[in-house]
Order: structure tokens, then sequence, then C-alpha cells
């Protein structure tokens, strides 16, 4: 899939969402701005993953739907998690592989308004490092895009002042080639937990990823001990 075609589909979720009375392939053409033939294309290729619904109503019509508005709960989160992944590859293709410029998207995203939206949100709470763990755990699970996230978090008994989270259901769903899902996942902890304890700061990796086969996402978040990296 290339990222002309990732986007057009992305534009036909989009439109979808938005009529659930179902479109024909020409009003949806005409929509987005696409030839018939191309949109027949993206809207059978759609319909093939179950991402979007199709009824035919005769030989030469059709008309597609969202699909989650007949599924259930579980359906419709599997249906969230490969909206996000299609919306994913579309804004970041070429990166889909560099997960070092992936944690620099995440940092980016951090720095250019979520953290100042976490950090207001808590203003009220003298933050630090030690009364942050179950902080982070609600910001992941309030803004997490899709319904009924978990997000664990638990000291790491091995190193002072270093703890772990863990993300049930990430929407990288164990698929490698959405690991950098996971990795601007990264980014965004360390933006948002720097702004929370600032000036100080903390190193955040992934140390288990369902894509390895893990059964959940898992970060370690370590302060960076000031002290001892001068010395
Ligand atoms: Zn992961």
């Amino acid at each position: 899939m290339n990222v002309r075609s990732s986007r057009q589909k992305f534009k036909i979720l989009n439109l979808l969402e938005t009529e659930s009375l179902g479109l024909t392939i020409s009003q949806i053409a005409e929509k987005i701005n696409l030839n018939r033939n191309s949109t027949a294309r993206y809207l059978e290729e759609l319909a093939e993953k179950d991402l979007i619904y199709k009824i035919e109503k005769g030989p030469t019509s059709k008309l597609f739907y969202p699909a989650r508005k007949s599924k259930n709960f579980e359906e419709r989160n599997l249906y969230m998690v490969q909206f996000y992944q299609l919306l994913h590859s579309a804004f970041f293709r070429k990166y889909l592989k560099d997960q070092k410029i992936a944690r620099e998207i995440g940092l980016d995203m951090a720095k250019n308004g979520a953290s100042d939206l976490y950090a207001k949100q808590f203003q009220s709470v003298e933050l630090n490092f030690e009364n942050i763990t179950h902080l982070a755990a609600l910001a992941v699970e309030i803004t997490y895009p899709i319904a009924n996230v978990e997000a664990k978090v638990a000291l790491n008994p091995e190193i002072k002042n270093s703890f772990f989270l863990e993300i049930q259901n990430c929407i990288c769903d164990g698929n490698k080639d959405y690991r950098s899902i996971c990795e601007i996942q990264v980014g965004l902890l360390k933006g948002v937990i720097d702004k929370f304890i600032a000036p100080e700061e903390v190193d955040v990796k992934e140390v288990e990823c369902k894509c390895d086969n893990h059964p959940s996402c898992k970060y370690l978040i370590t302060k960076i001990d000031v002290e001892n990296e001068r010395t």
C-alpha cells in the first residue's frame, strides 16, 4: 500500500464515519475528489478487510457504511485498532522502519501540546518523580485512542527511581510493521513526564513489545540521575 492509497482510504474511512446512512461510489468519489474507478477499488479493498460495510442493492448499485455501526464493543475496538494503524501508515509511512525518527515524532508531539495539556490538568498537584507513576498511567488511559486500555504501573525493584508502565491492547497489535507506534509512545511518554518533573528528566525504553510475542507493550521509565551523570 503506498502513501497515496492509504491517504485516500483514510479519507474514505473518515467520510463514512459521518455518513451513517451510507453513500454510493459516485457520492464518495465526488466528496473525496477522486475518480470513480479508483474510489471503487479502494472501497472494495476496505470492505474486504471489514473496515467498511457494503450492501449491494443491485448489480450496479452499492452502498457503503462505516463498519462499526453494526459492531459490538470488542469488534469496534478491533476496528479502531485497524483504523489507527491505517492512519499511522498514512502519516508516517516513510518512518515505519525508523524507530529513532518515530521516537522524535513522539517527542515533538509531546512538546507541541500534549505535555502542556497534562501539565494543566494536574496543575494543583505537586509533581515529582515519586508521585507521577499513576498520573502517567492515567494520562495514557485517558488519551489512548481506543477504549478499555489498561495502563498498569509497577515499581522497578532493580533500580531506584524507576518504574514500568505496561499498556494492554496497544494499537501496534503485535504487527511488526507498526512497531513505530510504540516508539512514538516512547517519545510521548518522555516528553510528557519530563514536563511533569522539569527540570529533571527521564529515560524511556520499550522493554517488552507485543511485536515480539509479549502479551502487552511494556515501557521502562527511569529518572536520569543528574548527580551521577556529572561524576
Ligand atoms: Zn509495542
